[in-house]
């Protein structure tokens, strides 16, 4: 039984996921597979069930759900399979800036084709130099006449590969804001942008990360994001809320692990009984079920606070780091638990796990860089 903190948002939604679980589990296992290629398949299942756009305005064409039920998709889908929560989640991360800093020309134009995942658009902030050192950027936004130019190099944006779109982030060469971070909306099908699918990518493989080119990309002007000298808090704010999704992410993919463990547990027999009547594997099972509520609360808040309008930055920060180290912990205690049958990918989802949760730990903001924004944070209190 999943904790609800509010039970009329949550239940519906995890229904809802529960439809369409078995269905991408099994997708994903056969793409897991295969060489790194976007699941179109997995896509076009969670597009239409309405949860590419799931919070996004209604306005606009989106759910124009709560914070609160869109972590509790995250967290559903990643039970079934991670990698499509990433599927669903990535629109949502990238269209964000668009919806909270764009204005209502730009958001006619892309949010309700985001939205219905007739197209597909990409966050692409990190740089070879520029990765938790995001302001470090190098890509340049020139000004030509009512263009700018765009010359740059980004690495590791998911979906960068297929998108149709991108917000893209780089220094513009503007007097009175020169070299500060700016955010441009980029068409990847304008001359000059190119794109590669990264490979061999530990997990989550079928959610996709690219590498992306800009050679003088000639983009109209009116396709600036907010104000010229802004780009870099924009993308703080956003990645502030799209913690809260890899929180809910990691807390999906640990229960998977906790009741793939006790489901196992009950049924291998060792020297003459279950393993589950061993301590040894009890305490495993109890610290991991009681970390993953843990977690699950500290996502909640988060989302609660993002809700009530309230500063959360903070919230999403230690939800972000705590579930992330919460969700290792349980995928190397469920391989543990299963042993040579977790090892081996073919007996169990655990080599599978084990490899998707991984990234948790990384993207977003590394955990060291979560406990910076805490430590800044409480220390200023
Ligand atoms: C699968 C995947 C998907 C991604 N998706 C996107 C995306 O869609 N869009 C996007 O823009 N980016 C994306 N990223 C980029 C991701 O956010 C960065 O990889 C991450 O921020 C870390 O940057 P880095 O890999 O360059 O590591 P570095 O920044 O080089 O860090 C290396 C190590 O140094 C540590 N470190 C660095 N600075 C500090 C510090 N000040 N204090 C303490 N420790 C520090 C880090 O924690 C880490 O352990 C993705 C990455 C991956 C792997």
């Amino acid at each position: 039984m999943t904790y609800n903190l509010n039970p009329e948002l949550q239940q519906p939604v995890r229904d809802m996921v529960k439809e369409i679980g078995p269905e991408i589990e099994k997708l994903g296992r056969e793409c897991d597979r295969k060489p790194d290629a976007f699941s179109f398949d997995i896509f076009k299942i969670l597009a239409a069930k309405g949860f590419v756009g799931l919070s996004m305005p209604k306005k606009y064409g989106g759910g124009g759900r709560t914070a609160l039920e869109f972590a509790t998709m995250m967290e559903e889908i990643a039970y079934w399979d991670p990698p499509s929560s990433l599927l669903a989640g990535i629109s949502e991360l990238a269209t964000e800036p668009i919806i909270n800093f764009g204005s209502d020309e730009q958001k006619q134009e892309f949010v309700p084709k985001a939205a219905s995942g007739e197209i597909i658009p990409a966050f692409a902030l990190t740089e070879p130099n520029a990765g938790s050192d995001a302001v470090n950027q190098k890509t340049t936004i020139a000004i030509d006449g009512d263009d700018f130019i765009i010359n740059g190099e980004k690495i590791f944006i998911m979906h960068g590969d297929v998108a149709h779109v991108g917000v893209v982030f780089g220094k513009i060469q503007e007097e009175g804001v020169r070299d500060k971070v700016s955010a441009v909306i980029v068409p990847f099908d304008l001359p000059g942008v190119k794109s590669a699918t990264l490979q061999h990518k530990m997990g989550m493989k079928y959610a996709t990360t690219a590498r992306l080119w800009f050679e003088n990309v000639k983009v109209p002007r009116k396709n600036l994001l907010g104000e010229p000298g802004k780009g870099f808090k924009y993308a703080m704010i956003t990645l502030d809320g799209a913690r809260i999704g890899i929180a809910a992410q990691a807390t999906g993919l640990a229960q998977r692990a906790l009741d793939e463990s006790i489901k196992y547990s009950k049924s291998r027999i060792a020297f003459g009984s279950p393993i589950s009547k061993l301590q040894a594997i009890q305490w495993m099972i109890a610290d991991m079920s009681t970390r993953i509520e843990a977690g699950r609360l500290l996502t909640y808040k988060a989302a609660q606070a993002q809700d009530a309008g309230e500063r959360y930055s903070l919230f999403a920060a230690q939800a972000k780091l705590f579930t992330a180290e919460m969700s290792n912990f349980c995928v190397d205690r469920a391989m543990q638990i299963h042993s040579g049958y977790g090892y081996i990918g073919e007996f169990s989802s655990i080599e599978k796990l084990y490899r998707d949760q991984r990234i948790t730990e990384i993207y977003e903001g590394t955990s060291e860089i979560q406990r910076l924004v805490i430590a800044n944070s409480v220390l200023r209190g």
